[in-house]
C-alpha cells in the first residue's frame, strides 16, 4: 500500500483506511480498508513477538469499534470482547488470562444483550496503530486505542462489569 493511496474514513470506526475494493468480516463491519489494516496489524503481531505484547487488545479493539448489526454472532462478540478490555483495563488482569477468562464467559453468552453502540466509537482507532512502526510504539498505540475504544463504550460500563465472571 502505497503512501499516496487514497484515503476514506471507516463508517464504523471512523479511522482513516485506504480507499479499496476488498473482503470484509461477516460481522465485524467495517470498509474494506479497514480489515486491510486490520489484518496488516495482525501480521505484524503474528510475524514479530516483540509486537504480540498486546495482541489480545488489538483483537478486542477491532472488535467493540465494528460491532456491525444485532445478531447472536455480533451479541456475543462484542460483550466478550468488552468483557476482555473491561479485565485489562480496569482489573489490571494479564491478557493471556483475560483469553481463558473469557472462554468461561461464553459458556454463559445467553445472558448477553444487544448493547447500542456509542454514536463515536472512540478516537483511536486501526489507522493510528498502522501509522508507527517500532514495538515499542506499537504498544503503546495499542493500548491508547484500547483505553480509546473502552472509554466509548462508557454508557455501557455498568453493565459489562456485572458480567465479569464472579460478579454476575
Ligand atoms: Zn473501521
Amino acid at each position: 500500500m502505497s503512501p499516496d493511496t487514497a484515503t476514506v474514513a471507516c463508517p464504523s470506526c471512523g479511522g482513516a483506511v485506504p480507499q479499496m475494493d476488498g473482503p470484509t468480516h461477516p460481522y465485524m463491519e467495517s470498509s474494506p480498508g479497514c480489515w486491510h489494516v486490520f489484518g496488516e496489524i495482525l501480521e505484524r503481531e503474528y510475524g514479530n513477538p516483540a509486537f504480540a505484547a498486546q495482541h489480545r487488545l488489538t483483537v478486542d479493539n477491532f472488535a467493540v469499534q465494528h460491532p456491525g448489526q444485532p445478531s447472536s454472532q455480533s451479541i456475543q462478540s462484542v460483550c466478550l470482547h468488552l468483557i476482555s478490555l473491561c479485565l485489562v483495563l480496569e482489573r489490571g488482569v494479564a491478557p493471556a488470562y483475560a483469553t481463558r477468562v473469557l472462554s468461561a464467559a461464553a459458556r454463559d453468552k445467553q445472558r448477553f444483550v444487544w448493547l447500542t453502540p456509542p454514536e463515536s466509537l472512540g478516537v483511536v482507532t486501526v489507522a493510528d496503530v498502522r501509522a508507527v512502526s517500532s514495538a515499542r510504539d506499537h504498544t503503546q498505540r495499542v493500548r491508547d486505542w484500547a483505553e480509546s475504544a473502552w472509554t466509548a463504550w462508557s454508557p455501557h460500563h455498568e453493565t459489562i462489569r456485572a458480567w465479569l465472571p464472579g460478579e454476575g
